[in-house]
């Protein structure tokens, strides 16, 4: 056991809950009354703090502006039908946050702070969290350097913070994925399997000109050959064969260690698919598809835990799928959501009550 720390709360006045309706809110776009906040300073954690949601003070010269000292977790809870409220798997997201700051060469933040100020703070904003199907509370752990100085170094003072954000359906659609073989998202010995900030601003550019193609985002090959599949836009992907089979791009430390991801593997092997992860090309892909022996393609995250996709185009070659036909995905998908909303017993003690 972890020591609890003591937490400063200051409680707002009026919940800004009142002028909200918690129903289908767009993601990620409305805050919850409080936030967590604590400082690193001379070598140790301090100023641990619950707090009114409100914006920050910086100066200009702020470290993390400038050299993207910058990381984050996407965590969420979830109300079943009787009010009560759970968290997903948090435990695993304190792991992957310190192998996050460590790789970018951030103080690691204590058990006590991260899962002891969630909890805390998701209990005192309980009532944000919506009790509606598919509706949940998205948790947003971040960390960024604050040394006020413009010499490139490692800073010496950081800023750990928790935002909670309520919303509703990620009305899924089906997506239309373009095989990207001309920009890199990580390279071996980079940082791929952290949840670096500087990962995504480095995304955007080829996930605009995939849009521009008409297609939803763009599935990352590997740096050198752009040969072999990693991942999706802020999923990792999984395919769908024929005999009980699935492939998924092993962990080669370019891409991340979803913890859906290790979550709809052990559902489906527990459902006795043999789950193989490994490296996949996408020679190997479209030969499947030819031989009528792939039969889905789904990427896997907490923002939209399953996400069905029905076109993958690489080069010329396009690979379509009726997903209405489709099994796995969604079988796994309902799965998932039964034990998030405490509809069938959590065998896998993946759940993490918040009262
Ligand atoms: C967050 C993320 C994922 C999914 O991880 P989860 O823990 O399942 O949310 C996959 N790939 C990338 C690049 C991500 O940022």
């Amino acid at each position: 056991m972890v020591n609890a720390i003591d937490i400063a709360v200051t409680k707002v006045e009026r919940s800004k809950l009142n002028d909200l309706n918690l129903e289908n809110l767009p993601f990620g776009r409305y805050f919850t009354d409080h936030m967590l906040e604590a400082d690193y300073e001379n070598g140790e954690w301090k100023n641990v703090e619950i707090k009114p949601y409100q914006p920050l003070v910086i100066e200009p010269s702020m470290a993390a502006l400038h050299y993207g000292q910058a990381i984050f977790e996407g965590v969420k809870a979830y109300k079943d039908a009787d009010g009560n409220a759970f968290i997903f798997r948090p435990f695993d997201n304190f792991l992957r946050f310190n192998i996050s700051a460590e790789r970018m060469n951030m103080p690691t933040v204590p058990e006590g702070i991260f899962m002891d100020g969630l909890k805390q703070l998701i209990a005192l904003d309980k009532q944000w969290i919506p009790a509606k199907a598919d509706h949940s509370l998205y948790i947003r752990p971040f960390m960024f350097s604050t040394d006020n100085v413009l010499g490139v170094q490692t800073s010496a003072t950081y800023k750990f913070m928790i935002v909670l954000s309520p919303t509703g359906p990620y009305y899924a659609t089906p997506m239309r994925i373009y095989v990207e073989e001309k920009y890199t998202r990580a390279a071996p010995g980079g940082v791929g399997y952290a949840k670096a900030a500087g990962n995504y601003g480095a995304s955007m550019l080829a996930t605009a000109e995939a849009k521009k193609k008409g297609y939803d985002q763009v599935l990352w090959t590997d740096a050198s050959e752009h040969k072999y599949l990693e991942e999706i836009g802020t999923m990792n992907v999984f395919f769908a064969l024929t005999n009980k089979r699935v492939v998924t791009p092993a962990l080669d430390g370019c891409i991340l260690d979803g913890v859906t991801r290790k979550s709809v593997i052990a559902l489906l092997k527990a459902d006795g698919y043999d789950v193989q992860e490994r490296k996949i090309s996408v020679d190997e892909l479209v030969a499947y598809y030819n031989n009528n022996e792939l039969v889905e393609v789904f990427g896997a995250g907490t923002a939209a835990t399953i996400s069905l996709i029905k076109e993958l185009r690489y080069k010329e070659a396009v690979m379509q799928f009726d997903v209405s036909t489709w099994q796995v995905a969604p079988a796994v998908k309902q799965q998932l959501n039964a034990i998030r909303y405490n509809q069938v017993p959590d065998n896998h003690g993946w759940m993490v009550s918040v009262d």
